[in-house]
């Protein structure tokens, strides 16, 4: 592949190639579970689709590609390749990660590998500069997400980059709210680049796939081993309609950050919102960084309503017809989530209120609908 390719260049063509048997433009669902070997001793490319198999290498090669890394590593959902990377480490080592993660991702390292004896510390990063009174002996890694969720607070990965920098900590980012069309952790100094690829890169709320991409060719071979031995991979037919989302990834997200952008300044001028969440607004706190670190602001916003009684969220969804009361995120559909019910019910109450999860808090996560109807629908359920 030509590495100059501009990003939609790239999304179509990067990792694919036709079929070398028939010349199948699109890539054939390999749905194929064991390889005829050469002979006895033959090495070969694939042997068996645990360990590669072809529809899968291309998806990764995608992936790889997209996020300007070397090598990339897809599995069965988002939370198998959290867990693959946190397989990475021992008991008595220290992740340190944000406040406002991913309801999963901080039930995956509290419910599960808390008690294996590895030590999770959550912190605010909103200001990089604080983390390094965190950073101790035993800290191995820092796992971020930007924007976060549901809040959709910014991290400066840059600076958490250059704090990291020589001390052996492996920088971690969940890109799953950016996509690597809007941000690009691994030229900002990140390590590790993780997708839900649910989410953004399959687009059509059709598949479950989780990815990693990395630079490094040592750390991808112990992920790689990983992928391999514990078997969490993704099924060809899944590696199929991820690689057919991908393809228009760059002209859906044009549209996402577009309706949101409108929805954003429709909402925060509406006498019964008290406040609108999303980076591209100046008043932002981390605008700045988002602006530094992101082309653009991405299709997921949150809201707060002035009547912070659960019973006011609840009447406002009930009357939505574009959007659809569910979980998840970036398909083509326009969605709304409650936060406190929904994706970080498993929290705390004041885990919540650490993380400004309050019951007035909504979640929208805007389609690529015509940007009226998007607009109109919020404008007669808040009335
Ligand atoms: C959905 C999501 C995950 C988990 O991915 P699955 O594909 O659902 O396993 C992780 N991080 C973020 C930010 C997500 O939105």
């Amino acid at each position: 592949m030509d590495e100059t390719m501009k990003f939609g260049s790239k999304a179509v063509h990067a990792g694919v190639k036709p079929d070398p048997s028939n010349g199948a433009i699109m890539t054939p669902i390999f749905q194929s579970s064991s390889f005829a070997q050469g002979g006895l001793g033959a090495e070969q490319e694939y042997v068996y689709a645990r360990s590669k198999n072809p529809t899968r290498t291309q998806v990764q090669d995608s992936i790889a590609a997209l996020e300007n890394g070397k090598h990339g590593l897809v599995f069965g959902s988002g939370m198998a390749a959290i867990d693959a990377v946190v397989k990475l480490f021992k008991p008595g080592d220290q992740i340190l990660s944000i406040n406002a993660l991913y309801g999963g991702t901080h039930r995956l390292f509290t419910q599960v590998y808390a008690p294996f004896g590895i030590d999770f510390e959550f912190i605010d990063m909103e200001d990089a500069h604080g983390v390094e009174a965190h950073i101790g002996p035993h800290t191995k890694m820092i796992w971020i997400e930007t924007p976060t969720n549901p809040s959709l607070s910014i991290v400066d990965i840059e600076a958490i980059a250059a704090i990291v920098k020589g001390k052996g900590i492996l920088l971690v980012v969940d890109n799953t709210f950016a996509t690597p069309y809007l941000q690009n952790p691994l030229d900002l100094g990140a390590d590790i680049v993780m997708h839900s690829a649910t989410k953004y890169l399959g687009g059509h709320s059709d598949t479950l796939m989780g990815a990693l991409v990395v630079r490094d060719d040592a750390l991808a071979k112990k992920l790689y081993a990983l992928q391999n031995n514990c078997g969490a991979i993704s099924g060809p037919f899944d590696c199929f309609l991820v690689l057919r989302g991908i393809k228009t990834l760059h002209l859906r997200m044009k549209q996402h950050c577009k309706n949101a952008m409108l929805l954003a300044h429709y909402l925060e001028q509406h006498p019964k919102v008290d406040r609108v969440n999303y980076p591209g607004l100046e008043h932002h706190p981390n605008h700045h960084i988002a602006k530094k670190q992101m082309r653009d602001f991405g299709g997921m916003l949150s809201f707060v309503l002035k009547d912070e009684n659960q019973s006011a969220a609840e009447m406002l969804i009930s009357k939505l017809k574009v959007f659809t009361l569910a979980e998840s995120l970036g398909g083509v559909e326009s969605l709304i989530g409650h936060p406190a019910t929904m994706t970080h019910a498993s929290l705390s109450k004041e885990d919540r209120a650490k993380a400004g999860i309050t019951d007035g808090l909504l979640r929208l996560s805007v389609g690529v609908e015509d940007p009226e109807d998007i607009i109109k629908d919020l404008e007669q359920a808040l009335a």
